[in-house]
């Protein structure tokens, strides 16, 4: 939903306005995004048949490729996209700015070490000096990743009482005791619902994956600020509220706490970009054929024992090829065409370039404290809750919840030399209650109407 985005820069300067790229970069000197080869050289190194066929070059597929392709096996990925990477990539999207973005995913914790380490990747991971940030316009509460005396003060300052912070760290026990019995089971082979579960404490059990999670939280924690900045994990990216029977606010808090057993989040070095180039040469070292612009349409049976056939429009023309195996990993079309709730993307993304840091009203935090972890922004506890309902009547919440985050702080490597240098930032808006179904009826509207809404709840906590 983003091709022009403006830095919310605050009054004190003056708006600045960045044109993202209107087509598909094209970084081939870099190496960074691949542009399609041409199509004729493709087809006529293709073979009619190979052993495994992965639809979509996201992640997951390349790290499936790789491990396939270093198995031995003959494998072709196919990409509708120009690019390779998926929701995972980075690109340099604003004209003559040399700073490489995360577009879309920025932070990492789900990716396993082992995983790196048995396709020799590289993975280095940043630290940020702050979890986060949240601010309501009254108070103000800071997490600190290295001082835990700076989030002991906070909460005090924020509560008047040491009550908070306290269940706040029985809540963390918690969530460890869940990660260190359903981490593992990432890499081991799958087990069923009970053999998973046994091996957790009756309480926790029936608190993550028996009970909607607003019953923990609420017993755990009273302020709606702090409730809200634990409730965002459950929230962040789908359609959810604390007391949703479906338990899909469960699923994604246990997705937020579980990785690497610790649950804590870091931005790769480089970029999301820089863990999908590694991936990427990999595969392709190990003999996978990656084939860009390629939009699967449709797997079925082939005319072999046990082969699969795979249609792919590539170029405007329909292809296809063998496969022993397929690997499907996109999302395919829902079979009613309908949008599935518990599927549904709900989040909002915004890609900026700034001057430099825009000032804070706080006069306690400092602009580099804040930008640097997750800047929580309206997302209190019962308003998450409010925003739920709002969206479910069919409207967009008037003060969208959104996170922001400024990558290079943490990570200059991401800027060239010259935008270093004359002080620049990135800064990622994250933003919540922004359902698919909801942007289908007129895109471009509902996308102007967010970007302004946005702006404007940023800019309430600069000067
Ligand atoms: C805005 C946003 C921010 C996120 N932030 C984070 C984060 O910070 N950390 C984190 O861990 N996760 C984050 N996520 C989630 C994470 O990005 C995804 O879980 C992850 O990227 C999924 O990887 P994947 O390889 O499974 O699929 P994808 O990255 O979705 O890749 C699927 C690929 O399939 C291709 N494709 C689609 N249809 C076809 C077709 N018909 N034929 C061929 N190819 C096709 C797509 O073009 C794409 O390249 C975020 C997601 C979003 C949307």
């Amino acid at each position: 939903m983003s091709s022009e985005f403006i830095s919310p820069t605050g009054n004190r300067n003056k708006p600045e306005v960045f044109r993202a790229n209107s087509g598909f970069p094209d970084f081939d000197s870099t190496g960074l995004i691949r542009r399609t080869d041409p199509v004729d050289s493709c087809l006529l190194n293709l073979r009619t048949k190979y052993d495994v066929v992965i639809a979509g070059a996201g992640h997951n597929g390349l790290v499936a490729a790789g491990y396939l392709a270093q198995a031995g096996k003959s494998v072709l990925m196919l990409e509708k996209n120009p690019e390779i990477g998926g929701a995972t990539k980075s690109a340099r999207i604003f004209d003559g700015v040399d700073a490489k973005i995360s577009v879309y995913s920025y932070l990492v914790s789900l990716f396993p070490r082992k995983i790196a380490k048995d396709l020799g990747i590289d993975l280095q991971l940043k630290r940020r000096k702050i979890a986060s940030y949240t601010p309501d316009g009254i108070g103000e509460l800071l997490v600190s990743n290295v001082d835990e005396s700076v989030t002991r003060d906070s909460f005090h300052e924020l509560t008047g009482t040491d009550r908070d912070y306290l269940g706040y760290l029985k809540l963390q026990e918690a969530q460890e005791r869940v990660a260190k019995v359903i981490w593992p089971g990432l890499l081991n082979p799958l087990v069923d619902r009970e053999a998973l579960l046994s091996g957790l404490q009756p309480e926790d059990r029936r608190a993550f994956f028996e009970e909607p999670l607003g019953n923990l939280i609420e017993s755990h924690l009273d302020h709606d600020l702090i409730r809200g900045m634990v409730f965002t994990d459950a929230k962040i990216g789908v359609l959810t509220e604390p007391e949703d029977a479906t338990l899909l606010q469960n699923r994604t808090f246990l997705y937020h706490i579980i990785g690497r057993g610790t649950g804590k989040w870091q931005p790769p070095a480089g970029g999301m970009g820089a863990l999908v180039d590694q991936l990427e040469s990999v595969a392709r070292r190990a003999g996978t054929e990656i084939l860009t612009g390629a939009g699967v349409l449709e797997i079925g049976p082939g005319s072999g024992n046990s082969d699969h056939e795979v249609r792919f429009s590539l170029d405007g023309q329909e292809q296809s090829v063998r496969a022993r195996f397929v690997l499907q990993n996109h999302t395919p079309p829902h079979p009613s065409g309908e949008v599935d709730r518990e599927r549904e993307g709900s989040v909002f993304k915004i890609n900026l370039m700034l001057k430099h840091l825009p000032a804070l009203k706080s006069k306690t935090v400092s602009a580099e404290d804040a930008f640097c972890g997750t800047f929580h922004i309206d997302e209190g506890y019962e308003k998450m809750r409010a925003d739920y309902w709002a969206v479910d009547a069919g409207s967009l919440p008037e003060d969208p919840g959104c996170e922001i985050y400024c990558h290079s702080l943490t990570d200059p490597s991401i800027l060239g030399e010259e935008v270093r240098e004359k002080g620049w930032q990135t800064l990622t808006c994250f933003g919540l209650d922004a359902p698919y179904g909801l942007f289908e009826s007129d895109n471009e509207a509902l996308r102007q109407l967010t970007l302004e809404r946005a702006f404007r709840v940023i800019n309430e906590h600069l000067t």
